[in-house]
């Protein structure tokens, strides 16, 4: 990658004010990268307190709120990464939503919905962040979010598990064009980790199922060979390896890291 000593690479973490996004931002600065910060207005808030955060590591951030839906926003999400800390070498579309539903309920709308902000929008963080890339001559890795669903989909979470699976394959295609500017593409793909996501998820299951708040996760949990939900931390460290010169040889992959769930 062609950065130099004295100026230090860059990253942007999407979806970073909560979560696995945040403890993706709070990873890449411990490791020495200034690193901005997006998510929407309405956790503004969470957003600058996090970038106060990463500057008091002696990183330096900036907070971007912005729908990572919209293109226009993602375009001047990335200029402005570019003009508050000098480039992008890292770029991580983490930002995503999750809706329970069975299919035969789900609207049309809702799976747009569901669609322009989990594939549209890693869709429009992947090319905006690999265009600043090639005009800077080169050298990146983009990191998406997808999850084990884009392996084993999860009924009651039909559009969620197909716009992760979308992300796979985006991923493998982004990474087979963008090999020639010496771009890596990869995606992390977690299994179950305990943050707001899954709150909603396990509610809803519960709803769904006919099952207590709490009784979905237990569930799920026993099919956990590690035996232990993960923090964002885990995923954090795996991203941190794939923002890393070690990654270097590696494009084009979703990798689980979900302790070896096992579905039956
Ligand atoms: P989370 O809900 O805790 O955090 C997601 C963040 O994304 C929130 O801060 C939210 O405001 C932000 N966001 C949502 N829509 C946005 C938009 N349009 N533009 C910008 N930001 C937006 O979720 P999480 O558990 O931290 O998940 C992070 C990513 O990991 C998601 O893509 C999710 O699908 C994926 N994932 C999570 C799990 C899990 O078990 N939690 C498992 C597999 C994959």
């Amino acid at each position: 990658m062609s950065t130099t000593q004295e100026s230090p690479r860059v990253a942007l973490v999407t979806g970073a004010a909560q979560g696995i996004g945040k403890g993706i931002a709070l990873r890449l600065a411990a490791d020495g990268l200034d690193v901005a910060v997006n998510d929407i207005g309405a956790n503004g808030d969470q957003l600058k307190t996090l970038a106060e955060e990463i500057e008091s590591m002696g990183r330096r951030s900036t907070a971007i709120e912005a729908d990572v839906s919209d293109p226009a926003a993602v375009q001047a999400m990335v200029d402005r990464v570019a003009a508050d800390l000098g480039r992008l070498d890292v770029a991580v579309a983490n930002a995503g939503i999750a809706d329970v539903k069975p299919l035969l309920e789900t609207t049309p709308e809702e799976f747009d919905h569901l669609m322009s902000i989990n594939l549209r929008g890693v869709y429009l963080c992947y090319t905006a962040a690999a265009k600043q890339m090639i005009k800077q001559g080169g050298g990146g890795k983009i990191i998406g979010a997808a999850s084990i669903v884009a392996y084993r989909p999860f009924a009651l979470l039909g559009p969620y598990s197909a716009s992760k699976w979308a992300v796979r394959g985006l991923t493998q295609a982004a990474a087979m064009e963008w090999a020639q500017h010496n771009i890596t593409v990869n995606a992390y793909c977690p299994g179950i980790v305990g943050t707001a996501m899954w709150d909603h998820i396990d509610e809803e299951l519960a709803k769904h199922e006919g099952l207590r708040k709490g009784a979905a996760i237990e569930k799920h949990s026993e099919l956990i060979h590690l035996g232990r939900v993960s923090v964002p931390e885990d995923v954090a460290a795996f991203v941190s390896y794939l923002a890393s010169k070690d990654s270097d040889y590696m494009t084009g992959q979703s990798v689980m890291i979900d302790g070896g769930i096992q579905f039956s």
